[in-house]
């Protein structure tokens, strides 16, 4: 085996996003933009559910090398497993053509092979479709008449953990997508020739940026080819359509700055493009006190984390059905305290503390209700004797996040935005988040998993205290937004 790998699955489906992005990785690797913690805890998500489906074709050879330069071993190593008769190989690895292909699992069957493909989804996307295609083209070039075809392991959404023990039979469900590769082979073929051609040339094709450059995934050269942060672009633009963009696209307006009062199609819009322009903060007085006039004086503020596994970890609960782990409260004068549940074992006291501590305000402030509706069910559920108690506490639930989603009030420097994040730090501080390990509630997820299965203690100790820091930090920017609202209000009047 001596042939160059000129394409491997990911380069192919990045050329078929973007043959620039293609060329881009090929010759200027380095531009690369940095992998968020959130990428990279995708990734670590797939290779675990990927790890868990080998137990569904145990004692397999795994034809994995060091390091990616060395493929040419991977192949050579698949190759002489399949002479010796082996039946199963763990990233069994082929070149054809100069694509470069590895196989989660190859399996042999009396005289044929089959290859699996593992996906850490519940669904399977035309893009995994693709994926499989590509790896079906150089098989049944490599393996000829003893190929069998290509099937997709992915997660079935309807299992239910049970007995804290988990079933990979019963977890994983497969579907055989050879029908597919085969209808695909053509465009697969040409798609190859594109890229192919690109790569002997050597010139970067010219593209330009648009709606592709994030789908099927955000590309990595984002930082190259946007000359302004594609977070202030119309594809960031709330209440759109895609008859709009593209309209704006033909005419060559891309960020938001481009915009003006004639291009928007909501009232919404107008409001923020007219902040943007004006650099200032759109109040809607009457709207706001009409929202807010229900709330009395008795206030606290509450936010919670929820966590959400592939694999599930909580007895009962689906594969990314979101369980709790922590929330914290603020007082409106400003103190904050929290529960953290170290162990997914007892659920009971993290709800006893939240009832305990809210029972004597009349009204609980949340930015979103979603998480928090989704925790007090998650309890109602579990603890059938504290149901009373919880929806009571449902009850007194109040979205203040409702004045910033009608656009009511809205801060220039959102540009489009309405996370907690951006809208804090437009209103409140530049740098509220700034320095915390843990940025995003996504983030935070991942976070309590690697938690949960940390042996060392330091570590552990650590990880609690990022997501304390990060949950009280959310509290506290509802209860500080809450203050600036009532003062912008007031200096409004
Ligand atoms: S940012 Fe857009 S245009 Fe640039 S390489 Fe990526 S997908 Fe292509």
């Amino acid at each position: 085996v001596s042939e160059k790998a000129i394409l491997s699955k990911s380069t192919f489906v990045k050329s078929v996003q973007c043959l620039k992005a293609f060329y881009l990785h090929k010759f200027y690797y380095n531009r690369r933009d940095p992998l968020s913690k959130e990428q990279q805890a995708v990734f670590n998500r797939g290779h675990e559910v990927g790890y868990l489906a080998r137990s569904l074709f145990p004692n397999g050879k795994d034809a994995s090398s060091e390091h990616p330069s060395q493929y040419l071993k991977s192949v050579q190593q698949t190759q002489n497993w399949i002479n010796q008769g082996e039946s199963t190989i763990y990233e069994a690895a082929f070149l054809y053509n100069g694509v470069l292909i590895y196989i989660d699992m190859l399996h042999r069957q009396d005289d044929y092979w089959h290859a699996y493909e593992v996906k850490s989804s519940l669904k399977i996307s035309a893009t995994y479709i693709l994926d499989a295609s590509l790896q079906y083209y150089v098989l049944k070039n490599a393996l000829k008449e003893t190929f069998s075809g290509i099937s997709i392991i992915n997660i079935d959404g309807q299992y239910q953990l049970e007995g804290g023990q988990l079933n990979p039979q019963q977890f994983f469900k497969f579907r055989d997508v050879s029908q597919n590769a085969e209808e695909n082979l053509a465009y697969i073929d040409t798609q190859i020739s594109k890229a192919r051609v690109i790569y002997q040339n050597q010139q970067m094709p010219h593209v330009n940026t648009g709606l592709h450059c994030f789908k099927p995934y955000t590309c990595d050269f984002i930082g190259t080819c946007w000359q302004h942060s594609p977070l202030h672009s119309i594809f960031n633009m709330p209440f759109t359509s895609i008859e709009q963009i593209q309209t704006l696209l033909a005419q060559k307006k891309i960020n938001l700055e481009d915009l003006s009062s004639t291009d928007v199609i909501s009232k919404e819009q107008s409001i923020i493009i007219k902040s943007l322009k004006e650099k200032s903060i759109h109040i809607d007085q009457i709207k706001i006190l009409s929202h807010l006039k229900s709330l009395s004086s008795s206030l606290i503020f509450f936010d919670c984390e929820l966590s959400a596994a592939a694999i599930p970890i909580v007895n009962g609960n689906k594969p990314y059905e979101a369980f709790p782990y922590l929330i914290s409260l603020t007082l409106p004068e400003g103190e904050t305290f929290s529960y953290f549940l170290n162990h997914t074992n007892d659920y009971k006291p993290l709800f006893r503390y939240l009832i305990d501590h809210t029972k004597s305000s009349e009204h609980i402030i949340c930015f979103d209700t979603a998480s928090e509706l989704i925790l007090i069910n998650f309890g109602i559920k579990h603890f059938p004797d504290l149901a009373y108690e919880l929806e009571a506490l449902r009850n007194k639930l109040f979205d203040f996040s409702l004045i910033f989603k009608q656009v009511w009030f809205y801060h220039y420097e959102q540009y489009g935005s309405f996370t907690l994040k951006a809208i804090a730090q437009s209103f409140i501080d530049r740098d509220f988040y700034k320095d915390l390990p843990v940025q995003s509630g996504l983030m935070a997820s991942y976070a309590y998993q690697y938690y949960l299965k940390e042996t060392d203690e330091s570590k552990k100790v650590n990880l609690k205290t990022d997501l304390i820091q990060y949950c009280e930090k959310d509290t506290e920017a509802v209860a500080q937004l809450f203050s600036k609202v009532k003062q912008l209000l007031n200096h409004e009047n």
